[in-house]
């Protein structure tokens, strides 16, 4: 039916200027979003997984692309990160007369401590001067985290597809990408939860070489997108 098409074509268009307005989303992301947007808003069919990563990485070879595309979809899996981008090198111990942070390098002590009410964990650093107190401020930590049951951290990286293609079985797909991945509780629950209709699937390429699969089982993994909750 015309209209029916023409309202997809107009979800398609809108879909297509929130993903190319989302500053989460990187260039990359951004092809791979519109392809897979496409695919659903317009009930296309979806492209092969290498033929996407050909699409991102022209310049390569194609198990070359598919690596990558494989790095990219890995890197994409919702998850939590300490805050490592934001640390400062310098000793933040405050000085007491001066008011202000020591702001010597941290050359004495670094360490991850633990936040115990949300269990986020913050990379500290310390001075050689100020490496004593550091010191105690890790073992304290490391103490009062015995005590108690650690809650896992909230999600605060990750999932820029997600956003959207809710569609997408993603767990199920991130859980297949890496085994050890579980969900991370999320800090705002999403305004919508939709049911996902959609699920990436995870296999091997037949495109490699025996010989090669052998020497490099993993480059002959593959990711596509099939309709349907049980197809496989
Ligand atoms: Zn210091």
């Amino acid at each position: 039916m015309p209209d029916l098409t023409l309202a997809a074509h107009r979800r398609y268009m809108l879909n297509q200027q929130r993903i190319l307005h989302d500053t989460n989303l990187s260039p990359e992301l951004k092809i791979v979003a519109l392809i897979l947007r496409r695919c659903v808003d317009l009930s296309e069919p979806f492209p092969k997984p290498a033929h996407i990563a050909t699409l991102l990485y022209p310049d390569r070879a194609v198990g070359s692309a598919y690596r990558l595309y494989q790095q990219l979809m890995i890197k994409d899996i919702r998850r939590y990160d300490p805050y490592v981008p934001g640390f400062r090198h310098a000793c933040q111990e405050m000085l007491p007369k001066a008011k202000r942070p020591c702001g010597r390098s941290v050359s004495g002590l670094t360490a991850y401590v633990t936040d115990v009410e949300t269990g986020e964990r913050h990379f500290m650093g310390w001075c050689t001067k100020h490496a004593g107190i550091g010191a105690v401020v890790v073992a304290q930590n490391r103490a009062d985290m015995l005590d108690r049951i650690i809650p896992r951290p909230c999600a605060n990286t990750g999932g820029a597809l997600r956003v959207h293609l809710p569609e997408l079985d993603w767990n199920e797909y991130w859980h297949r990408i890496d085994p050890n991945w579980e969900p991370f509780p999320e800090r705002d629950a999403p305004a919508e939860v939709t049911a996902p209709t959609l699920r990436l699937v995870h296999e091997e390429a037949p495109a490699a070489t025996t010989a090669a699969r052998a020497s490099h089982p993993a480059r002959g993994r593959r990711l596509h997108v099939v309709r349907g909750a049980d197809d496989d």
